[in-house]
């Protein structure tokens, strides 16, 4: 009997051991040893055939046996079925989880590179409140109370008591920054600015603007247009040239606008008709000047020492014309079919 039971042990463990082709087999290997009518279980019947004396004997072996057996097995079962799942996880045919990279809004990426632009001039970066005063959206930047000129400047009020707006221009930047800094200097400001326009597709009663002031001994008109004219041609290609055509601003004096060539047609449409600038061969871009000395004087800074230019952009213009975009509400949509494509 103690021979048998020592044959069937080493049998059983060879066999497990060898044993290769996953959990049916072990399982049947299980059966085979410990089912009901398994080997052991058959050992366990015949105990009543042993004589009493080597009934103890016996029986613990036959219980190591079985110890034994079913340790292997156990653990045969957790290899082979860790093997299985290993394998389910990398089926190399299934196709990968895809992941969506965001990408950069158009608009900020525009102002992205116009600060890039103007940081390599020599610029610096300046920002200041939305919520702005009427003393520094109006009355600095030479727009007083009752003159026609504020006319032009409809604006969202947050509250008529305290006098405070949503800022209709990022030129009160432009004042903030001259009562607390001495020239020379030149800085950019890029922001939303809020007026009640109704929205259509070049209208939009939020929008960005950048603004630019250079403030110095002896800044000319020419320092200007030598500025502009670097912008124009790194913003929209080394062919782009450039027009001022005499305008008015409160805060300027002399005020200009500036055009650009059309991107499109080069200036020089060839039928009536250029989609980009319906055959005018010019492209408005933004509005500049001489800082007119009354700015000066309101933030303490003598008018006959300094002088200076400032110029002003709306971002959303820029952005229309680099990218060909038809509609300014595309912009504020959030359509990630739109957003997708920059
Ligand atoms: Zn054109």
């Amino acid at each position: 009997m103690k021979d048998r039971i020592r044959l069937i042990s080493e049998e059983a463990l060879k066999e497990i051991g060898a044993c290769q082709a996953g959990k049916d087999a072990v399982e049947s290997l299980r059966v085979k040893y410990l089912g009901r009518k398994g080997i052991i279980t058959e050992l366990f019947k015949q105990m009543g055939s042993v004589s009493a004396e080597e009934r103890p004997e016996v029986g613990r072996l036959i219980n190591v046996l079985k110890e034994d057996v079913t340790r292997s097995l156990d653990e045969k079962a957790a290899l082979t079925s860790g093997a299985e799942e290993a394998g389910e996880s990398i089926d190399v045919t299934l196709p990968g989880a895809s992941r969506r990279i965001g990408s950069i809004h158009p608009i900020t990426k525009t102002i992205n590179e116009i600060n890039a632009l103007f940081i390599s001039l020599g610029f610096r970066v300046v920002e200041g409140p939305e919520i702005e005063t009427e003393h520094y959206n109006f009355e600095t930047l030479n727009i007083p109370l009752e003159h026609p000129s504020r006319d032009a400047f409809d604006t969202f009020y947050v509250s008529f008591e305290k006098k405070t707006l949503l800022r209709s221009h990022t030129s009160p930047v432009q004042t903030r920054f001259m009562e607390k800094n001495k020239p020379p200097f030149a800085i950019i400001v890029p922001g939303r600015v809020f007026r009640p326009d109704a929205t259509d597709a070049s209208h939009s009663f939020m929008f960005h603007q950048v603004e630019g002031l250079v403030v110095g001994d002896d800044i000319k008109f020419s320092d200007l247009k030598g500025t502009l004219t670097t912008f124009a041609r790194q913003m929209f290609g080394p062919e782009a040239r450039m027009r001022f055509r005499p305008s008015f601003f409160p805060f300027t004096e002399p005020s200009a606008e500036v055009d650009i060539s059309c991107i499109v047609c080069g200036g020089k449409p060839r039928e009536k008709r250029c989609s980009m600038c319906g055959g005018k061969g010019w492209l408005e871009i933004m509005g500049a000047g001489m800082v007119n000395p009354k700015v000066f004087e309101a933030v303490g800074y003598d008018p006959e020492k300094v002088t200076g230019f400032a110029f002003g952009m709306g971002v959303e213009r820029i952005a229309i014309l680099k990218y060909g975009v038809t509609d300014i509400r595309f912009f504020f949509e959030n359509d990630v079919r739109f957003l997708r494509q920059f």
